[in-house]
């Protein structure tokens, strides 16, 4: 089962979105220089349908955007809160963090508007640097589209 540590509103994780980034546990990656291994333990509230509605109610009209931080160990627990959350009656778009390198075989990604692909590898850092291993991709037409240079700066 998917369990939850925290969530906030930020800005930055998803280029053009307010977006309620919750936290997810019991990640498998073991990403050496890892920046929140209190997420490697099983800790936190179940993570279902009727908690993530709960978090919808609650913050629904500031937000633009649900992202989900981690659950590798379930991955197709993400999707299916992903559907759920695309089949509301006023939508909010989706996102995914996942440190894995690709996709689970099978994995729908037409449930996604942003999915990021990648472990944590602290010598290339996060999205924010250039030098990064990780990407972040927005799904259009089931297409996977590589926005990763939205995070750096612009030099013109
Ligand atoms: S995916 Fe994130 S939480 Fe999991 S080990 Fe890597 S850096 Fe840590």
């Amino acid at each position: 089962m998917l369990k939850y540590t925290d969530y906030d509103i930020v800005f930055q994780e998803i280029p053009d979105e307010v977006t309620l980034a919750i936290n997810i546990s019991n990640c498998p990656n073991k990403c050496e220089g890892c920046h929140s291994p209190y997420l490697m333990e099983d800790i936190g509230e179940p993570l279902t349908i009727e908690s993530l509605s709960m978090l919808l109610q609650k913050y629904k009209s500031g937000i633009t955007c649900v992202c989900f931080m981690g659950g590798d160990a379930s991955p197709f627990e993400v999707e299916q809160l992903a559907l759920y959350l695309q089949c509301q009656p006023t939508p909010v778009k989706t996102g995914w963090y996942s440190g894995k390198q690709n996709l689970p075989s099978g994995f729908d990604i037409s449930s996604f508007n942003y999915i990021k692909l990648g472990p944590y590898i602290g010598t290339r850092g996060g999205l924010k640097s250039e030098l990064t291993n990780q990407r972040l991709y927005k799904i259009i037409n089931r297409e996977m589209i590589d926005i990763t240079s939205r995070f750096w700066k612009q030099t013109v």
